[in-house]
């Protein structure tokens, strides 16, 4: 599906949206209708967007509860929650993603030294598994590097159960492609259907389903009819999420910007005197969205340069930025687990919606659903 990398892109298919938030979204989400890549219209396809905050959660939700009221709204705002709940999830249990990247890179040697689950693996990566849907959806994934969230569950459910290959095989595999890719919804949704998150809860696809949801274009044949719930012994200690003062800064400041968050919005009074273009890292990512995540940068540059009147600093690493900055203070969205690099000599500041649902992510969902909406109406959503 085209997904151009801009602001004014992710705008106009929020004004495209909006009338199918309400009821509409309830009664079709789960539809997935492929479209070799079309946008489908069933669901907002806003996630690349969102990822990169090139629009905001709250800008959705705001719309959503205007147009539709929270009843009609309620399905979509749950979803929209969901990614907050798995980021704030993440946030305060840090080490869910430290022992994901050590499994990940164990399993990525094992695949070097054991040629039977390189077999399996590029099997499955190559879209020849001689499963209808599997193979397809690899497709979708590699060509048009978006999936419908219904087939994001059969695959990783079809990859952990039927193919029996290590899941952080498959979040890696999806990092590289989605445009959305985001540690904390990517590795947390997969470690929901291994029955890792919810403990001993796994996800089962089956054919009639799949077959039903995706109006008959598959049937998909040899699924595991039984699915075990994976376990590991291993629980992540929970720290829970403060937000940091709001920033203070004395005389010209520099802005910057980076892949975790690219809303040019800040918290300080003054304007910044410059925009640090911080380039992205690529190892690992597939070109598509390499290149989606430098003209995103891109965009939210020239667009920060353009509101506050000030110059684009490009910084090509990190360990460059006070070089760049020419010992002025630098100051950057909160820097959240996995979706951008460490920033050392940083001030960071957290957005209000994040400071808001952040924290109530400590056990399930339900805590952030029901806790949500009074967080929405002290920043000032209707509903
Ligand atoms: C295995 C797996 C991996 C996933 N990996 C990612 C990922 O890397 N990045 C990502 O943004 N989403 C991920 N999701 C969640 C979900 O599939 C996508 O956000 C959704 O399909 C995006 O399509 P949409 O924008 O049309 O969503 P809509 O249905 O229109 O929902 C609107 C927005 O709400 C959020 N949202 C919706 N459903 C979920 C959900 N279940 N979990 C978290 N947020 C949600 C997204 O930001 C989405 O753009 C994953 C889900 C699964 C099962």
């Amino acid at each position: 599906m085209s997904h151009e990398p801009t602001r004014a892109a992710g705008l106009a298919r929020l004004d495209a949206f909006a009338p199918g938030m309400g009821r509409r979204y309830a009664a079709e989400r789960n539809h997935d209708r492929g479209g070799a890549g079309e946008w489908p219209g069933n669901v907002s396809a806003l996630s690349p967007y969102l990822r990169y905050r090139l629009v905001e959660e709250q800008e959705v939700l705001a719309r959503a509860l205007a147009e539709h009221g929270p009843d009609k709204a309620d399905k979509f705002v749950s979803e929209v929650l969901w990614r907050g709940y798995f980021r704030g999830w993440l946030e305060q249990r840090p080490a869910v993603w430290d022992r994901y990247l050590a499994e990940r890179d164990a399993a990525l040697a094992a695949v070097e030294a054991n040629g039977g689950l390189a077999r399996d693996y590029r099997a499955a990566v190559g879209g020849r598994t001689g499963i209808d849907c599997f193979d397809a959806w690899v497709g979708e994934l590699t060509e048009h590097n978006w999936l419908h969230n219904h087939s994001r569950m059969w695959f990783v459910s079809i990859w952990i159960f039927t193919l029996r290959l290590p899941w952080v095989l498959g979040a890696d595999f999806f990092l590289q492609h989605l445009l959305d890719g985001d540690s904390a919804s990517n590795t947390l949704s997969w470690r929901w259907v291994a029955g890792l998150h919810t403990r001993g809860k796994a996800y089962a696809a089956r054919a009639d389903n799949i077959a039903k949801y995706t109006d008959g274009r598959f049937d998909p044949k040899g699924l595991a009819a039984h699915v075990e719930p994976l376990t590991e012994d291993f629980e992540p200690a929970l720290t829970r999420f403060v937000s940091p003062p709001k920033p203070k800064v004395e005389g010209e400041w520099v802005l910057l910007l980076h892949e975790g968050d690219l809303a040019i919005e800040h918290p300080l009074p003054t304007a910044p005197a410059g925009v640090i273009a911080l380039a992205p890292r690529d190892e690992g990512l597939s070109e598509a969205v390499a290149a989606f995540r430098r003209a995103a940068g891109e965009d939210a540059a020239a667009r920060a340069s353009k509101a506050y009147g000030c110059p684009i600093l490009p910084c090509d690493r990190p360990e460059a930025i006070e070089a760049v900055a020419d010992g002025r203070p630098v100051v950057a969205p909160y820097v959240s687990i996995g979706n951008a690099p460490a920033l050392a000599g940083v001030t960071t500041f957290v957005r209000d919606y994040d400071a808001a649902i952040w924290p109530l992510a400590t056990a399930g969902f339900f805590k952030v659903k029901s806790g949500a909406p009074a967080k929405l109406r002290a920043l000032g959503l209707p509903g």
